[in-house]
């Protein structure tokens, strides 16, 4: 069984796709260790990437090729100011050279030594190899990005069915919804008391309080930047941002000079019945503004879906519950962890794999469950909410025209924003015992629909939206 921390499914990053940006950044990393440990690094004199399936098909839109760069100059994607991300890019382009792993300079020709095939590999459409040229002999690693900035090596052991194993180490080890449900009837806690329970296992109290405010500040951060920012997207779609838009009308002439003190104004200003969907639906086009922008985020399963899990808890502190504090927050976080690991271990978070209904679908599931749990529902009833999000996602293909995480993805987080405060409401009224659609069911059937959903729907731009809009009119 899987064990997979809160921590792993909230990442902090840089857009625009974790699992074409901080995937293969990660993987770029995880190489140059590998090297390391080999003794090899100090002698490669020549270095390239081979990109394959889905990556290399929308690589160039996801930034693909920029996190590659990014990951072998050594640049940490949680910590680096974004604002030098284009000035490290720019360094290699001109001078053909990269700093590798900002220890020595090696000769790189982005437009060359990237390789964009069309092949997919076997195991996952996101496949990459690196391969390092000692004394004219080249030696090969191969990585997968599975969606969400997990990576896995090719070598790792998989077993007959295709299966990487896992070992898991927590004290209460759920692989579905019902064997959370035990524990939560077992131990008398709430969802999100399960999981601490967990998260305690392998680190202090104080360090889990610490990253999750660190997450939750992030994602604020994130929003004010969306909000306060105007102008068009890169990539030459020519999209225009609307969170300002949106944000200066329903905010009006209201001052403030930090994101904490914008918090504490919204939360003070009148919202009518109308612009409450406009609200949810600004903080989470901000989010995925500035995820299309190489901005900082918070990988909420992906980077294409993050702007679902803050705009929910934003509802929830602005609309719900003026006194909400840190509590909320962690309880918030702890519980949508959770539900996102459910169905990565029963499906999948990767829309090269499942389309958008593993990553809008599963954010909007995550936020659902941990909405519902804030509100006061049972932890029967946050399984219930979470079912009901993903039962309304199913079947959704992914198909970001140019490849760039715009179009559709930007408003299709809004979308999963306000279906999870429905499916949250829902929940609420719902008698748990009535329900007909278990949560495993759904985590069950999403996978079915993703293993038969064609090729062409999974992140690799070549039907529905992406070839139904004639580039040359945007
Ligand atoms: S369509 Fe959905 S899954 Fe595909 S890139 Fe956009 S947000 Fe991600």
């Amino acid at each position: 069984m899987e064990c997979i921390s809160v921590f792993d499914m909230l990442k902090i990053g840089v857009g625009p796709s974790s699992s074409h940006t901080l995937g293969p950044w990660r993987a770029a990393e995880r190489w140059i260790k590998e090297l390391k440990e080999n003794n090899r690094f100090d002698k490669v004199e020549k270095i390239t990437v081979d990109l394959y399936g889905s990556l290399s098909l929308t690589g160039k839109g996801h930034a693909t090729d920029y996190a590659v760069m990014l990951g072998l100059s050594g640049a940490d994607p949680e910590y680096i100011p974004v604002d030098i991300i284009d000035v490290i890019i720019a360094d290699i382009k001109t001078n053909n050279s990269l700093a590798f792993n900002n220890e020595k300079a090696i000769a790189f020709n982005y437009k060359t030594d990237i390789i964009f095939n069309r092949k997919f590999l076997p195991y996952h459409s996101n496949g990459m190899t690196f391969t390092a040229t000692i004394n004219g002999r080249n030696y090969k690693s191969t990585y997968y990005s599975i969606g969400g900035g997990f990576v896995v090596q090719e070598e790792r052991k998989i077993s007959k069915a295709n299966k990487i194993i896992f070992y898991c180490t927590f004290p209460y080890p759920t692989q579905k919804g019902d064997d959370l449900l035990k524990f939560c009837n077992d131990l008398k806690l709430p969802i999100s008391g399960v999981v601490l329970e967990n998260e305690k296992s392998i680190r202090e109290v104080a360090s889990i309080d610490l990253e999750l405010k660190r997450i939750w500040n992030t994602m604020l951060e994130c929003m004010y930047t969306g909000c306060h920012t105007e102008g068009n997207l890169p990539g030459g779609l020519n999209v225009r941002r609307r969170a300002y838009d949106i944000h200066k009308n329903l905010i009006g002439d209201s001052t403030y000079e930090s994101p904490q003190q914008w918090l504490e104004t919204i939360r003070k200003t009148e919202v009518k019945f109308r612009q409450i969907l406009k609200w949810v639906s600004c903080f989470a086009l901000a989010v995925n503004e500035v995820n299309a922008s190489l901005g900082r985020v918070v990988t909420a399963p992906t980077n294409g879906s993050a702007g679902v899990i803050p705009a929910v808890l934003m509802y929830y502190m602005v609309i719900e519950n003026h006194e909400a504090d840190f509590e909320h927050i962690k309880k918030f976080l702890l519980v949508s962890g959770e539900i996102g690991s459910i169905f990565k271990k029963g499906a999948t978070i990767s829309a090269a794999m499942g389309g958008c209904q593993a990553e809008i679908g599963v954010s909007s599931a995550m936020a659902a469950g941990a909405l519902c749990e804030l509100l006061g529902g049972t932890p029967e009833q946050v399984l219930v909410a979470a079912e009901i999000a993903m039962e309304h996602h199913l079947g959704l293909t992914c198909d970001p025209i140019g490849g760039l995480v715009q179009i559709p993805c930007i408003e299709r987080n809004s979308m999963g924003a306000i279906k999870a405060i429905n499916a949250a409401e829902l929940a609420l009224d719902t008698d748990p015992k009535n329900v007909k659609v278990p949560l495993d069911k759904v985590v069950n059937t999403m996978w079915e629909t993703a293993k038969d959903m064609n090729t062409k729907y999974k992140e690799t731009s070549e039907g529905g939206l992406a070839v139904g809009v004639n580039l040359s009119d945007c």
